[in-house]
Formats: C-alpha cells, structure tokens, sequence
C-alpha cells in the first residue's frame, strides 16, 4: 500500500496518518517532522532548514526530495506533508507512484481555531492541540519537555502556509484526480478514521 494524506494546516494529517500507519503496517513520513527533527538537533542543515519554515516558506525543493528520498520506502508508507507542489508530485511520480490519495477537508475558520490551540515539545518534537492533550498542561507525555508554540505558528507565518496550500499544494487534487478520496476532516479523530478506513476498502 503506497498512499499519501493530503489536507490544509490543522485538518489531521500527522494524527491520522499515524492511526492509518499502525493499522496497515505502513512507514509515517512526516517531512515536517523530519525537517524539524533536523533543528532540534541544531546540525548544519538544520539551521539553513529553520530559515525557510520559520517564517512559513517552503524548503527548497532540491533539498527536501533528498532528505525525502533518503527516507522513501519501497513499498508499505504513508507521506504527511510531501508532495507538496506540482513539481514534487512530478518527482514522486517517476520514483515511487503512489495508489491513493487521502484528502481531509477543513473549512479555513476551523484551521485558525486548531492552530491556535497546537503545542510542541521543545526536546521531542512530539506534537499537541485540540484532540491530542498532555496528561499535564504544558508538560510532553513522552518525554516529560515543556511544550511551546511552534516557531512557524505567528499569525504571519500561519497566512503564509495557509495561502501557500491553497496556491502551490491544492491542485494536486487535479493532478491525482481518480487516485484522490476525499474525507471531512470536521469530525472527532474517530469519526475521521473510520471513514478513512471504509472508503480504503
Ligand atoms: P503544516 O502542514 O502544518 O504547514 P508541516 O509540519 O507539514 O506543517 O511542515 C512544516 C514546514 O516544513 C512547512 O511550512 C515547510 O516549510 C516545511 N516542509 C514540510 N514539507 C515540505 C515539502 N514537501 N516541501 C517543502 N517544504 C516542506
């Protein structure tokens, strides 16, 4: 199974996508875990990584296909945030083309709303907001962290992803017309899942 989960800011992409992945035996790739991963480590690339998505730009496309790449599976994955632009979809399609494509929709109101509640954990990156809490306000489940907002989640860099989704990653739908199933993303996690889980079959 080679599928992609496709949705704007907030709609439940990584939650989702990681239910999906445990379900079927499938690989998570987040690419936005992987890049932040990158400057929680604070290595070289990390840094040149933190000046694009801090202010809500996209990395370069040269450089996320090569650490994407690097981190591609044959088979049995699930990508989170990649493609992202015409031209990635493109490259993925020569490498590795995928079955499915998993759209959440989410009106633009409800995405203010989540983001507006979105925490991280400073050390582990592990990611909470409207249906993930901590058990301990403030404090990561996993690694006992604080946990702040994401550098990319000031109210500019928020317009700028949001506009940059609709603009540079909405018309992958057209590109993946038939290969495309489309969720309402304004339901409960489980409600969500469930319907991921039907329209797979
Ligand atoms: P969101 O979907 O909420 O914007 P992500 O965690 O998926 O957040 O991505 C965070 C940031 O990482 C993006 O704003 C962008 O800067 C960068 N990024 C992630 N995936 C890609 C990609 N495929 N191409 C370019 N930049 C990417």
């Amino acid at each position: 199974m080679k599928l992609i989960i496709l949705g704007i800011q907030g709609s439940g992409k990584g939650t989702e996508g990681k239910l999906i992945a445990e379900l079927y035996g499938l690989k998570h790739i987040s690419t936005g875990d992987l890049l932040r991963k990158e400057v929680i480590e604070k290595t070289e690339l990390g840094k040149e990584i933190s000046s694009y998505i801090d202010k809500g730009n996209l990395v370069p496309d040269e450089l996320i296909n090569k650490i994407f790449l690097k981190n591609l599976p044959k088979d049995k994955f699930i990508l989170d945030g990649y493609p992202r632009n015409l031209s990635q979809a493109e490259f993925l399609e020569k490498v590795n083309p995928v079955e499915k494509v998993i759209f959440l929709e989410l009106p633009e109101q409800e995405v203010y709303h989540r983001l507006g509640l979105r925490v991280q954990c400073k050390k582990c990156g592990a990611i909470y907001g409207l249906n993930v809490k901590p058990k301990k306000e403030g404090i990561c489940d996993k690694c006992q962290s604080i946990l702040e907002r994401r550098k990319d989640e000031t109210p500019e860099a928020i317009k700028k992803r949001i506009d940059l989704f609709k603009k540079e990653t909405l018309p992958l739908l057209k590109f993946y017309k038939s290969r495309v199933i489309r969720i309402n993303g304004n339901q409960t996690v489980e409600a969500v899942f469930e319907d991921i889980k039907k329209l797979l079959q």
